[in-house]
């Protein structure tokens, strides 16, 4: 692989390859752009194939965190990390130990977070060699399960969008089709319930339907019929790819507006949406509300604060919707617009001394 040429492709800032011998650790660190601020992302591990595969991997999600986070507001840049291994074998203190230190390394360029493979426990190893990472325990200053936070978001991208279609973002007599009542799912409903709306559930997990049934009143249906139901709002919870070439002409919703990652198969399928009437909430920004939570832990974390600022979902949606009509582009188009002008009009600031590593040395001079 040409690692120069990838990383020119899409103007990524820095790769970082870790080894210790010792540890058996190996792992790759993406920082993609830090204009607006140290690059977040979590921290995947995956028994990967080969090392291209782990490449490829990791400079997709850190550019996707650069999106995510310049969308949501947050002062924060794109970066994520693999570590190349099973995570049911292979984890130990050591390793995450040494992978804290590479970390400490890039003296806060990077902060890193939890992702697929990895877990609090694996934080707290990391919390000893270094403060850039953020998902510890709540007893060491962290802000717990992120899914009743990205739940939350969800509801308020979905008022953004019920308004654009019905007038008024009432959710109350709405009927909400929620695939996967897992972590995320099961707090949208319960949220839903409470703004009065009607819930239609599917998973494959009985017992998770049986318990959103009975907690919220939730019609239940099987996982096939879902898609295809008369509703106002899909909200996908469980897999990524399910607005696609085979579902669009049968899904019988005004909205999708869901938490999970990558809904649509690919980008072409949100024109698809746009021309079938079909108003989308592009994921990345409608589940943001786990980001945004937490990295509230980076100023000392505060619940009160980190759920104010989820609620701001609903005008990201909001704005993402007027720049879509603005542009005539589907919103999946118009929320990467969002998140390169916001990049745009910073990395356009005027550079002030002060804050100018020259300004900084002439600092320096003066106390000499
Ligand atoms: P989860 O594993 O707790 O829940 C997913 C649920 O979907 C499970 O109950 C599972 O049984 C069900 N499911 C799997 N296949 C299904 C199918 N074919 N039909 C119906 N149901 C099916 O995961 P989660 O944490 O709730 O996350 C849900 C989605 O949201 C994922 O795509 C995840 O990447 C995304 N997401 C989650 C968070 C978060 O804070 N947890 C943040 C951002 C994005």
């Amino acid at each position: 692989m040409q690692i120069f040429e990838k990383l020119a492709e899409y103007r990524y800032e820095q790769l970082v390859f870790c080894h210790d011998k010792a540890t058996g650790l190996r792992a790759i660190i993406a920082v993609h752009d830090t204009t607006l601020g140290p690059a977040l992302g979590g921290c995947r591990m995956y028994p990967y194939a080969s090392e291209d595969e782990a490449i490829v991997d990791v400079l997709r999600l850190a550019r996707g965190m650069t999106y995510k986070a310049a969308a949501s507001g947050l002062n924060l840049g794109g970066g994520k990390s693999v570590i190349i291994g099973d995570p049911r074998t292979d984890k130990t203190e050591a390793l995450f130990r040494s992978f804290g230190r590479y970390i400490e390394t890039l003296g806060g360029r990077y902060i890193v977070a939890e992702d697929v493979g990895t877990s609090t426990e694996d934080a707290n190893f990391i919390r000893v060699e270094t403060g850039h990472v953020v998902g510890v325990d709540v007893t060491r200053g962290g802000s717990g399960d992120p899914s009743p936070f990205t739940a939350l978001g969800v509801l308020q991208g979905m008022r953004a969008c019920v308004e654009e279609v019905f007038g008024d973002d009432s959710l109350a007599g709405r009927t909400v089709a929620v695939q996967g009542v897992g972590h995320v799912g099961y707090h949208l409903c319960r949220l839903l319930h409470e703004a009065g709306a009607r819930l239609i559930v599917t998973d494959v997990n009985a017992s998770a339907v049986e318990r959103v049934v009975r907690m919220f009143g939730a019609k239940a249906v099987e996982p096939d019929e879902i898609l295809a139901l008369a509703c106002d709002v899909y909200a996908p919870c469980a897999l990524g790819a399910t607005v696609n070439d085979d579902t669009i002409p049968r899904l019988g919703c005004r909205i999708v507006a869901g938490s999970a990652n990558n809904v649509l198969h690919e980008a072409r399928h949100g024109e698809a949406l746009a021309e079938r009437g079909i108003l989308y909430a592009p994921d990345y920004v409608i589940n943001a509300g786990g980001l945004i939570n937490v990295a509230d832990e980076l100023e000392g974390y505060n619940e009160r604060r980190a759920t104010k600022r989820v609620m701001r979902i609903e005008d990201r949606i909001r704005k993402i919707i007027a720049i879509s009509k603005r542009d005539g582009v589907p919103t999946n188009v118009a929320a990467d617009t969002l998140a390169l002008e916001r990049i745009a009009a910073i990395s356009s600031m005027e550079r002030l001394h002060t804050g100018h590593p020259y300004g900084q040395l002439q600092r320096r001079r003066e106390t000499i």
